[in-house]
This record gives C-alpha cells, structure tokens and sequence, in this order.
C-alpha cells in the first residue's frame, strides 16, 4: 500500500460527513465512548486502514493492544481520548526522528509527514464530535414545548418539519419569537430579568452564567415557571373526577384555578360554562381566553392532531392535552402574569453593573445576529440599535474580544 497522508485526510474527512449526518438523523451526539445518549464515533472509521508501518509504530509507542486489522477507527478506540490518540502519534514521531538505526531516510520523512497528516485527522474527530454536540443542544429543546418566556406552545409544527422559516423557533412562541416580534421578546425578556431579584437564588445563578450562557432559553423557561405557586394535584382528589362526562374535569381545574391562580381564573371565568359540552371544548375555550388572538389555539391544532383517535371521556386523561397538561399552562399563564406584573425598575442606577452586562449581553445577540444575516458586524448599527454612543460598543466589543 502507498503510504499517502493526503488520501488519509480526505477518507477521513468524507467518513466525517457521513458520521455527522447519521448522528443528526438520529438525534444522537458523537462521542469517544457510546452510551445510551452517544453514538461512538470510531464506528464510522473502521473502514479507513492505516498504513501497516505506523499501525505497528503506533501500537508499540501507544502501548496498545495489537489487532489485525489496524484502521483509524480502531486508533480513535485505544486512544480513548482524542488527546491521549494525539499525543501518541507525537511520540511516534519522535521516536521515528530519534531513532538513529533508521537508514532509509526518505521513507522516515514520509513516514513523518503520513503522522503529521493523521494527528490532524485526530483534529478533524474533535471538530466532528464539538460539531454533533453543538446541534444536539438546541435540538434538545425540540422537547420544551412552551414558549420560554409564557405559556404558549412554541410553534411545534413547523419544528416537526424541520423547516426553517421565518416564523421558525424551538424556544419561543409567535407572540415572543425574537426575530418576528422583536419588542415583544426584548420586554418580556427584560421584564423576566428584573423579577429575578425577587427570586435570590434564580438571580445568583443567572448572574453567575458566563456571559454567552446566560440568555439561555431553558434558563428562561425555568425561571418562568417559579413566579407562580405550582398545584400539586393528590391522587385522591383526582380519582374522585367524574369521568362520565367533562362536567367533572372542567369543575376541577376551574377550582385550582380559583385557589391558586387568581388572575388566570379571571381570564377564564367569563367562559360561558353552559356551551361547553366536551372537554376539547373546554380545553379551547381556555386556551383562547389565555390568548384571544387564537395563535396559540392553531399551535395546538398543529401539535394535537389526534383529539379524534382519544375515545371522548379519556380525553381530560390524555398526557397530551388532558388535566394535567391544562393545569401546567394555567400555572405558566398566572406565572407569566405575575412577572409582568411585578414593578420593573425604570432606568439604571448609577454604576449598577447588571445593567452593563445587559447591554453586553444584547450586544452580543446583535453580532451574533448581523454576523449570521450579513456575515459582518456594524458597529455604528449596533450603537443605534441600543441608543449607545458608537465608542462604548465599540469598547465593548473589544473587551468581549469581537473586534
Ligand atoms: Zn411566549
């Protein structure tokens, strides 16, 4: 076999491609070891040989184990770190330069450059892994369906068609999208952020969070849901709702709502009791006085097709749209509430470092932004945007190491 470092890379490179969308179809991250969450990287490598001669270099250096069949995956294997594969392809280099007893010196220097190739295909695997890990993160949030900042669904039909329209996000709603309703989703964001204080512990945490951390949507998501006290349903209470007919579950959440949500429970008792015949009529009824604009109530046609396929006095049961899904957007709408409804500090106080680190933070949002959509930034754009002078974003930038 040609020794040729070249082919090694572009072999690598093509099985890298092939790696990373198998990871992406099955929503599973690379990583060194499998688990129940990872799928083991050097699978998708066993095919690519290595030469014999390094192989047996390799092994010897490496202390490893020695196989028949030598391939790059199997080194990714007994490496066990892409550090610990890296650093042993350095020292079989430097055992091929030190070693003195070798006296066909142009095939050492091949030999050396066929290692120089292979310790950056080791690189390759790192970006590789970095890269399915990256976006394994924000798809997990395909799993938060509520809007991170409110009770909403987020716009689940369009993220189930992996379609990436305008209207598109995994984190928030139409009403809080941030690129459809900019506002929206800055007040409601800041209002979020202010209230914080009230919570100390969720304020030491978001404080805490590095800088390009600390909008985190589930970060958001989380702390919505502490602005309101959460109704822990009783086994007793529930089995003594009827199930013959929806009179039952309605009365039930109408009473939580009553003793733990008081502004939810005024948005919802103007809901005329005597047309309700269903618990899916209920369960929309409830959903468009939350949100009388009926976007929210489309979001759950797109999410629930399925009403029909639920016999009719299961469905205040189904995990889908039943009691307890209910409940749960009754406590984030009472939550969302009260957030909104907590004073918010109006203009910053003097030297008060968190609203510097607010304007960092949307700083940091609007490159991301102009960097993605134009692929440069403007700083000048910036400043108007935020209503800053020009020289403190730019100051920013530099201490944010943008510039
Ligand atoms: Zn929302």
């Amino acid at each position: 076999m040609e020794i040729n470092g070249e082919d090694l890379i572009s072999k690598v490179r093509e099985a890298s491609e092939n790696a990373y969308d198998w990871s992406q179809r099955n929503g599973k991250p690379l990583a060194m070891t499998a688990s129940e969450k990872d799928l083991e990287v050097a699978q998708f490598f066993d095919e690519i040989n290595i030469d014999q001669n390094i192989a047996k270099l390799i092994i010897r250096v490496g202390n490893f184990s020695p196989s028949l069949n030598f391939s790059f995956g199997e080194i990714l294997r007994k490496g066990k770190t892409i550090r610990k594969a890296k650093s042993v392809v350095d020292k079989s280099e430097e055992f091929l330069r030190e070693n003195y007893l070798i006296d066909d010196l142009l095939r050492r220097d091949i030999e050396i450059d066929y290692l120089k190739n292979l310790y950056h295909c080791f690189e390759l695997i790192s970006l590789l892994i970095k890269k399915s890990r990256r976006v394994q993160r924000r798809r997990s949030a395909y799993f938060l369906e509520y809007c991170a900042l409110c009770w909403r669904l987020v716009n689940k039909n369009k993220i189930l068609n992996f379609s990436e329209s305008a209207d598109y996000s995994a984190y928030y709603c139409l009403e809080h999208h941030p690129k459809k309703s900019d506002s929206n989703y800055h007040k409601a964001r800041a209002s979020l952020i202010a209230a914080l204080k009230i919570i100390p512990a969720l304020n030491r945490e978001f404080n805490s969070r590095k800088e390009s951390d600390a909008l985190n949507p589930k970060f958001f998501y989380k702390a919505t849901a502490r602005f309101a006290l959460k109704h822990k349903p009783s086994k007793t209470t529930k089995q003594t709702i009827s199930t013959h007919n929806c009179k039952g579950p309605v009365d039930y959440t109408i009473n939580i709502a009553n003793s733990y949500y008081p502004a939810t429970s005024t948005a919802i008792n103007g809901i005329d009791l005597n047309k309700i015949n269903s618990w899916k009529e209920w369960f929309y009824a409830v959903i468009t006085a939350l949100d009388p604009t009926g976007q929210d109530s489309l979001s759950w046609d797109d999410a629930n097709d399925n009403w029909d396929d639920v016999p009719e006095d299961h469905t205040a049961y189904s995990p889908d749209f039943g009691v307890d899904v209910l409940l749960n957007i009754l406590h984030r709408h009472e939550a969302t509430f009260n957030i909104k409804a907590l004073p918010r500090p109006r203009g910053p106080k003097p030297g008060e470092v968190k609203k510097n680190k607010q304007l960092r933070l949307r700083v940091i949002e609007i490159y991301e932004q102009q960097k993605a959509i134009k692929g440069k930034i403007n700083g000048a754009e910036i400043a108007r945007e935020l209503k800053v002078s020009r020289q403190r974003i730019s100051i920013i930038l530099k201490e944010l190491n943008l510039r």
